[in-house]
């Protein structure tokens, strides 16, 4: 349970795309080469009158609670403890996550401070932050660190295989696309399926390739009766989607897009997976709106901050469009291997800027030392440059669509991280045309 503001500043990469800022319960973030998400939860009020939407908030708070490896239990430093307040850190720790406390808005020196009475919880000493200030911020992270289990690199046979996340809204027709491409001739389901696999996965080969489809819609189905707000699904689904490569969206032809649908593809782009937008029941629309091209029009404005993810109109009753799905989905999840050559990837970056130098901000412009691709999952471009706050949002779409143009990466976010070169002057600057060198080691992830 974090503070909204604290995961925004300095160094983590946590990009506020346009048109995405509503409502986010996650975000993706970055602290010393370390990626973890954030979710940011209503909170907890154990006590009193509860309408349906008060339950709800709580239901998805606790499921937070459960996916949770760390919990960051924030108080604002200058109210005293209340017996409600006890009663959370009670529960908390029962729970197998661990807990740091913080105590929010420690800025003032004048107000009353209640930090001592935090010790009464029974967890460490507190951290004092300002999260309006950024004080302290760090060395929470630090903690938050320290506290994470150990990163774990995909191991095993299981992970070789493509792994696709089916993802939408209730009645969207999730679970009829996953049987309909289950019943592609192509697709052969594992008779040996992986012992250590989930019960929302199916394996199998398609023309040759493992596949995995995670069933999100199966989430639904084995959540428990006290679990059927459309909200947890929502929760949960995200999980599953964090061990997925790629999402497919998947959107009803005859209904509208909701901020949900929106929602899911931000937090694909935030955590660097592929995304295909899967239109289904198109037998319920005029032959006209049947072709992607109707839906790239009809959905550029609300998918505007993803023009790469490609779309794919299908029907699930019908099998129209369903041979076409798998293949591109796993074109998105291919690209994600492409590798860019470090002297190619500096020529379009020097290019891009020759072209169209980034404009002067306070009499500053960015300066481009050296550009290289980071190790990882998702195509990550790492670029050292003069001063880091110099990057406009325009010119980092403008060098993203100019790395696109080259390297395709169709189906992907690019994540454009930027370093400061400043002040080492032994730091590789652009290397001349055929003499590449090794980045430095500050360039992983
Ligand atoms: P889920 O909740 O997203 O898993 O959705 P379901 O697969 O359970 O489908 C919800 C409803 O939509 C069911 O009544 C399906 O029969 C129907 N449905 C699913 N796909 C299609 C389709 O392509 N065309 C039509 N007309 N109905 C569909």
């Amino acid at each position: 349970m974090t503070g909204g503001q604290a995961h925004r500043r300095d160094r983590r990469q946590t990009d506020a795309q346009s048109g995405l800022t509503r409502d986010r319960l996650y975000g993706v973030a970055e602290w010393r080469g370390r990626e973890f998400t954030v979710v940011d939860t209503a909170g907890l009020d154990l006590d009193g009158a509860k309408d349906s939407s008060r339950s709800a908030i709580e239901a998805q708070t606790r499921i937070a609670i459960d996916q949770a490896d760390v919990i960051v239990l924030l108080f604002d430093v200058r109210q005293g403890l209340t017996p409600i307040d006890r009663d959370i850190a009670q529960m908390l720790r029962k729970s197998r996550a661990r807990v740091i406390v913080a105590a929010n808005k420690a800025d003032s020196h004048g107000e009353a401070h209640f930090a001592h009475e935090l010790l009464e919880l029974g967890f460490d000493e507190p951290s004092l932050v300002s999260a309006q200030h950024g004080l302290g911020v760090g060395e929470l992270l630090d903690r938050l660190l320290e506290a994470l289990p150990p990163h774990q690199e995909p191991s095993g046979e299981d992970d070789k295989a493509d792994r696709l996340a089916i993802m939408g809204r209730p009645n969207v027709g999730k679970s009829s696309l996953l049987n309909a491409l289950l019943g592609d001739e192509r697709a052969l389901v594992s008779p040996t399926p992986g012992t250590t696999r989930d019960p929302i996965d199916t394996e199998l080969v398609f023309d040759g390739v493992p596949v995995v489809l995670i069933d999100t819609a199966g989430i639904r189905r084995k959540s428990s009766s006290r679990d059927r707000l459309e909200r947890y699904s929502l929760l949960r689904g995200i999980h599953a989607m964090e061990r997925a490569d790629a999402v497919l969206l998947v959107l009803d032809a005859s209904a509208g897009v909701l901020a949900q649908d929106q929602h899911v593809a931000g937090y694909a782009l935030d955590a660097g997976k592929g995304l295909v937008i899967v239109v289904n029941k198109i037998d319920l629309v005029e032959p006209a709106e049947r072709k992607p091209a109707h839906w790239r029009a009809a959905l550029a404005r609300q998918f505007k901050f993803a023009p790469y993810a490609p779309i794919a109109t299908v029907s699930a009753k019908t099998r129209e469009g369903i041979g076409t799905l798998l293949p591109t989905a796993l074109e998105v999840v291919g690209q994600r291997r492409i590798k860019m050559p470090p002297n190619e990837l500096n020529r379009v970056l020097r290019e891009a800027f020759l072209d169209h130098p980034p404009p002067s901000f306070k009499g500053r412009r960015l300066k481009l030392g050296y550009g290289t691709q980071a190790a990882g999952e998702a195509p990550t471009v790492v670029m050292f440059v003069n001063d880091t706050g110099l990057l406009h949002f325009s010119y980092r779409r403008y060098l993203e669509k100019k790395i696109r143009d080259r390297f395709g990466l169709i189906g992907n976010p690019i994540k454009l991280v930027l370093r400061s070169d400043e002040g080492s002057r032994n730091r590789p600057r652009v290397s001349p045309p055929g003499a590449a060198r090794r980045p430095p080691p500050q360039a992983g992830r």
